[in-house]
């Protein structure tokens, strides 16, 4: 009954012990994971994963951090791969200015060339964005209009969330909020409607508290399905349904509950 619409399930951390975390993420009723590929080896991975599990799916892009180092590389591997019908996304993609380990400059130069290979191959955006709401917003208006993204791991503030909306876009909560200290996030998360919100992990990274300090996996998405239940005064499983229905219609998947 879940869809965590955002791991790293190729990361050097989880993938040796892949087998038992997708196991107990079945367990958990997981049904679907988006893999985001974010290099080489882990587009390599992804791909050799999906082969063997079905309900595994990949995106690739390199990550606003690692687009100095290695956007170059990787970029004509998504290409094929998005026109090899491999992916069922581009991302994640965007801009980030609170760590910013690649130039700005060159973080935006490859989200413009991410913006075309999404238009080319009709395939939505998953975007990274951290303090750059700004120029995130100017670039898509100017080179995305009207298309199709999801904001993951949101952490912003509740305007941008209002213009992320505005911009018919998904935003994807992950276990920071269900963190003591989300208090914002949560408001942010009262205020989106369930029909635009997805759930995802963001394995390795973020458990949610109830496992906080350990590393992350899919199974553990259920405890950020109850923090946004819990906000939105509904049920787990009217939750974990309306966000899997959501990422299913976003990813078109080929069955749709
Ligand atoms: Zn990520």
């Amino acid at each position: 009954m879940y869809i965590d619409s955002h791991a790293h399930l190729a990361d050097d951390s989880v993938i040796g012990d892949v087998e038992n975390i997708l196991k107990r993420a079945q367990e958990k009723g997981v049904e679907k994971i988006v893999n985001i590929c974010t290099g080489v080896v882990s587009l390599e991975r992804g791909l050799e994963l999906a082969k063997k599990v079905s309900w595994v799916y990949n995106t690739a892009a390199t990550t606003p951090h690692d687009v100095e180092k290695e956007g170059d590389l990787f970029f004509p591997i998504v290409t094929k791969a998005a026109k090899g019908k491999q992916l069922v996304a581009i991302g994640e993609t965007g801009l980030d200015y609170h760590y910013e380990h690649s130039n700005r400059q060159v973080q935006k130069k490859f989200l413009s060339k991410y913006f075309e290979l999404a238009k080319e191959t009709k395939l939505p955006l998953i975007f990274h964005c951290r303090e750059a709401f700004g120029d995130l917003f100017e670039m898509a208006d100017a080179e995305y209009k009207g298309l199709n993204a999801v904001l993951h791991c949101f952490t912003g503030t509740l305007e941008e969330a209002k213009q992320c909306l505005d911009r018919g876009w998904y935003i994807s909560f992950s276990g920071i909020v269900s963190f003591k200290k989300s208090e914002q996030l949560r408001e942010v998360a009262a205020y989106v409607p369930i029909e635009r919100m997805f759930i995802e992990t963001d394995t390795p990274y973020l458990a949610p508290q109830a496992h906080r300090g350990k590393m992350n996996e899919p199974s553990y998405i259920e405890e950020t399905a109850k923090a946004l239940a819990l906000v939105k005064n509904i049920p787990v499983s009217e939750l974990a349904h309306q966000t899997l229905l959501n990422a299913s219609k976003f990813f078109s998947f080929p069955k749709v509950l």
